[in-house]
């Protein structure tokens, strides 16, 4: 067995205070749909300081459930209130014109501290407010948007073959935009959707995997290591739904080098955020 100092560190409860921690895909604001824990940002910093987190990346459940308009404007604020702990995606609403999807990029990704641009496809929590798929055509602009200005693009995903958020169904897309940096969100979360993203994976250069809730596969990261090194691996926990600390144990716990465990817990993702195009430095 490997005993390394993030292995030791979680057995001793201690704040993983000697590597950077960026959690890629993280949630705030109160959630109507399900039961949360408490989320309030004073809450969440606490979280962070206790795990040793230092910058968590977040879209607000708004943009989830109930429009993606005002969820832009919280995250804004959020990013305001902890300048350096909280980076935002901007919540894109697939059922919205081009001219809104538009609107809303230009305006956000101006904004310092909003890294990159959130998308709900499939059907959503009620199975009405996203209700799209990732080949929408209204998506198109998002897509033009991204190669050209370089954010980042975070997809909810999830099944595999026909299901609307597949992430076979990036395929398409990745043949037109090659270089867009898309993470792939959950990375299909079942076992036949990650295969599909570990394929992208291989042949697109900046596509990623995304740890958050991916062990509903039953994947193990040993394994994802093994078939796709561990560059293009992103700690994520959905953070503000649930605990951050089943992500932190998988990876603290994996087989797998501790050079590894730096990169997937923070290292890609800065790497991945200073080459966006927005001129961010972590
Ligand atoms: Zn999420």
């Amino acid at each position: 067995m490997i005993i390394d100092d993030m292995r030791e560190k979680i057995m001793n409860g201690s704040p993983l205070d000697d590597m950077l921690v960026i959690d890629s895909h993280s949630h705030i604001g109160h959630y109507p749909l399900f039961y949360t824990r408490d989320n309030s940002l004073p809450e969440m910093v606490k979280q962070m300081d206790r795990y040793g987190m230092d910058i968590i990346c977040v879209s607000h459940t708004k943009g989830i459930c109930c429009g993606s308009q005002d969820a832009n404007e919280a995250t804004a604020e959020s990013i305001l209130s902890y300048p350096g702990r909280i980076l935002g995606y901007c919540f894109i609403n697939g059922n919205d014109s081009p001219e809104i999807i538009e609107e809303q990029i230009k305006k956000y990704m101006r904004i310092k501290g909003f890294i990159g641009v959130k998308i709900y496809p499939g059907a959503g929590h009620d199975g009405k407010n996203h209700n799209t798929s990732i080949n929408d055509e209204n998506y198109g602009i998002l897509w033009e948007l991204a190669a050209k200005m370089g954010f980042i693009i975070l997809s909810h995903t999830g099944g595999s073959g026909s299901d609307p958020s597949a992430p076979g169904r990036f395929e398409k897309i990745l043949m037109r935009y090659p270089a867009i940096r898309l993470i792939v969100g959950h990375s299909g979360a079942t076992y036949r959707g990650q295969l599909e993203t570990l394929s992208l994976i291989r042949r697109y250069q900046n596509v990623y995997y995304d740890m958050t809730a991916s062990s509903e596969g039953d994947v193990w990261l040993e394994d994802i290591v093994s078939q796709i090194g561990y560059d293009r691996v992103l700690y994520g926990s959905d953070f503000g739904f649930f605990g951050p600390g089943t992500e932190i144990g998988r990876v603290g716990y994996a087989n797998i080098p501790y050079v590894a465990k730096e990169a997937i817990m923070g290292l890609n993702m800065k790497d991945l955020l200073e080459g966006s195009g927005l001129g961010i430095k972590i």
